[in-house]
């Protein structure tokens, strides 16, 4: 027999008209002035919304100024390869955003005439774009009442009406939504998504929000009830898993060899020093001469430990330790789509994750 999935339901209730005119009178004074809030183009609001995914927003800002002088249009974006897109996300982080971005606009261009569809079942079909971002770019841009309920507003909306569901449940998200919907004032979602995400950010954050200074105060369940510490509720994650990484920077003839990493996975398509995961119970110099011949056909001689690097992702947390080599007698520096040497002058044109820039960055003549 198929199982039933859980249903929750939210209500806004009464409360729904006079929280959405609190929430739109104190966000017209005091939104922040931010570039993307200059434009409703969906190009621009789609990339922005992107971007600030696990990104924070002085971060942003640069990155998507540079975006919009590299790629003004989505045709210029469309027509842009990989290496120039990765190349323009480098040090953002979580780069399968890029890549799939790159390839939504790419079917935005070949499928629907070069405009964003104002189509919530279309744009859901786009590589890379969730629920919230649908709500985000179609909202922010075209006005439609859709939400968009991310981390932020569920903080927000389980202190505002005392949910102690897990946020982390794909059933609280739902539901979520479903209350949103219901606060959006007709004609407005707009401004009111951006109200509820801008109040997520600056009033109702995470540690110490700012209740005194709050314009649902009136209406927050979480304030009566003395609850808002203990919301929102959300299952901790697991802690990321340790990998010993490798790296090998080898010279040859004043240039060193980079490699790329397969175009799908973590850091897909970037450019990094040669290497890999170490084996487990191997030694490191070892794993150094392993990876290199197992990966590349190399044999190498490794010489000394040059520098360390600890980087932290969601699932995963590297020790990534970096050797200085050279190629052994019998080997040959060959070029491939996938392998290049490179005079230091010019790994200014390769993207790097931001791990391996650290280890460039203690090269000779480079720090
Ligand atoms: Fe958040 Fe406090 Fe405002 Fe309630 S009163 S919505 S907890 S900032």
């Amino acid at each position: 027999m198929a199982k039933r999935r859980a249903t929750r339901n939210y209500s806004a209730g009464d409360r729904a008209s006079r929280i959405a005119s609190d929430l739109l009178n104190w966000y017209a004074t005091c939104q922040r002035d931010l570039p993307w809030r200059r434009s409703r183009d969906p190009y621009r609001i789609w990339v922005s919304e992107v971007m600030l995914q696990q990104t924070r927003v002085e971060t942003v800002i640069p990155y998507y100024t540079r975006w919009f002088e590299r790629f003004p249009t989505l045709q210029a974006l469309a027509e842009a390869p990989e290496e120039q897109v990765l190349k323009a996300w480098e040090g953002l982080g979580y780069y399968s955003r890029a890549r799939n971005l790159h390839q939504a606009v790419r079917e935005v261009v070949a499928s629907y005439n070069g405009e964003v569809p104002d189509d919530p079942a279309l744009v859901a079909r786009l590589k890379g774009v969730g629920p919230y971002t649908v709500g985000a770019i179609l909202s922010i841009a075209y006005n439609r009442s859709i939400p968009a309920v991310d981390g932020n507003v569920m903080r927000l909306l389980s202190r505002l009406f005392l949910i102690g569901d897990d946020i982390a449940q794909p059933a609280t998200r739902q539901a979520m939504e479903g209350l949103a919907a219901q606060l959006i004032p007709t004609g407005q979602a707009s401004s009111f998504n951006q109200a509820l995400m801008e109040l997520g950010a600056l009033v109702c954050t995470p540690t110490s929000p700012k209740c005194l200074l709050c314009p649902l105060r009136e209406h927050c369940r979480a304030f009566a009830d003395g609850a808002v510490e203990r919301l929102p509720v959300k299952a901790k994650s697991k802690a990321p898993r340790p990998v010993d990484v490798v790296a090998a920077v080898i010279f040859h003839e004043g240039r060193l060899m980079i490699a790329r990493r397969p175009s799908d996975g973590l850091l897909g398509g970037l450019w990094e020093l040669p290497g890999g995961e170490r084996p487990e119970g191997m030694g490191w110099e070892q794993a150094a001469h392993l990876l290199l011949r197992e990966g590349y056909g190399l044999e190498v001689e490794v010489e000394a430990h040059l520098t360390s690097v600890k980087h932290v992702f969601s699932h995963l947390v590297w020790d990534l330790r970096a050797f200085t080599a050279h190629l052994a007698p019998e080997s040959t520096p060959v070029e491939s789509e996938s392998v290049r040497w490179v005079r230091p002058e010019d790994l200014g044109r390769f993207a790097f994750s931001v791990a391996h820039q650290k280890i460039l960055g203690q090269l000779p003549g480079r720090n």
